[in-house]
């Protein structure tokens, strides 16, 4: 199948169906809650979700809660991971930790270069890869999260902007590191705010990662999966998760509500 890229390159992937990705629901709680309603909702998602629903589920807590909801989680189908590490191994870093830190909490996932943390905390496309490379050093899945902001949308450059950044992880690391990563496409102006890409915005740029991908590694860019993230509910995620090119969601707010982070586990089972 010959795909062309918005920048205009011709890529060529593999049929789909020799490549079956796993959908994936990423629930990340930010800084809420705390260690009684965090181990209430981590009860309550792995008795939901166990058996009963048919994609990958992680929740991502604050770390402080990582050693309670772990406990939560024993023996369910809902994995455990980190909203962020430090990318050094240890030392004087006051207030960060490790990704093998988090690792011994049973974190199989970690959240990198999240667009919070790129805004409030300055995570350059380097320091994101470092991480990325960190926990991968640590036999951990990076979920890496890239997207453009509205001026950027609107100045035309998102695939630009993307682009680098997911470049950025891939020139960091050999094709296998990088196969073994998660990435998750998240426009800045859709985060938090109730503004949902519509399903073929999403699309759009889904294909073109996979492009920028395969231009590299068409084997990988069939295999890898591709989140989207951005005011996922449980009313707009099957729309979103019927598109070929989207293998799951990182969900922010409605990852707090049972009812609806479970339903949006249920659109990504069917
Ligand atoms: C996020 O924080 O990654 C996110 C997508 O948040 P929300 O679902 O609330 O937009």
């Amino acid at each position: 199948m010959h795909v062309l890229s918005k920048a205009g390159t011709i890529c060529r992937l593999f049929a789909v169906g020799a490549f079956v990705r796993d959908s994936l629901i990423a629930g990340n709680w930010k800084m809420n809650g705390t260690r009684s309603s965090a181990a209430a909702l981590a009860r309550g998602l792995a008795a939901a979700v166990s058996g009963s629903v048919r994609c990958d589920v992680v929740i991502c807590p604050p770390l402080v809660f990582l050693q309670e909801v772990a406990e939560c989680l024993a023996g369910s189908d809902v994995a455990l991971g980190a909203q962020n590490v430090d990318h050094r191994t240890e030392g004087a870093v006051t207030g960060e930790v490790t990704a093998g830190m988090v690792k011994e909490f049973g974190c199989s996932y970690v959240l990198v270069g999240h667009s919070e943390r790129r805004s409030l905390f300055h995570e350059s496309d380097e320091v994101v890869a470092e991480k990325a490379l960190a926990v991968l050093a640590s036999e951990m899945t990076p979920i890496v999260c890239v997207g453009e902001t509205l001026a950027q949308r609107q100045a035309g450059v998102t695939s630009r902007v993307i682009g680098d950044q997911v470049r950025a992880v891939m020139a960091a690391m050999t094709p296998v590191a990088f196969a073994g990563c998660i990435i998750a496409y998240e426009p800045i102006w859709a985060i938090g705010t109730g503004e949902t890409a519509t399903p073929e915005m999403a699309q759009a740029v889904h294909s073109d990662i996979r492009c920028m991908i395969a231009e590299q590694d068409a084997e990988t860019a069939q295999g890898i999966r591709i989140l989207y993230g951005g005011s996922v509910k449980a009313d707009n995620a099957s729309g979103l998760l019927a598109q070929s090119d989207i293998d799951g969601a990182l969900v922010g707010g409605a990852s707090l509500k049972q009812d609806e982070f479970v339903a949006i586990c249920e659109a990504a089972g069917v």
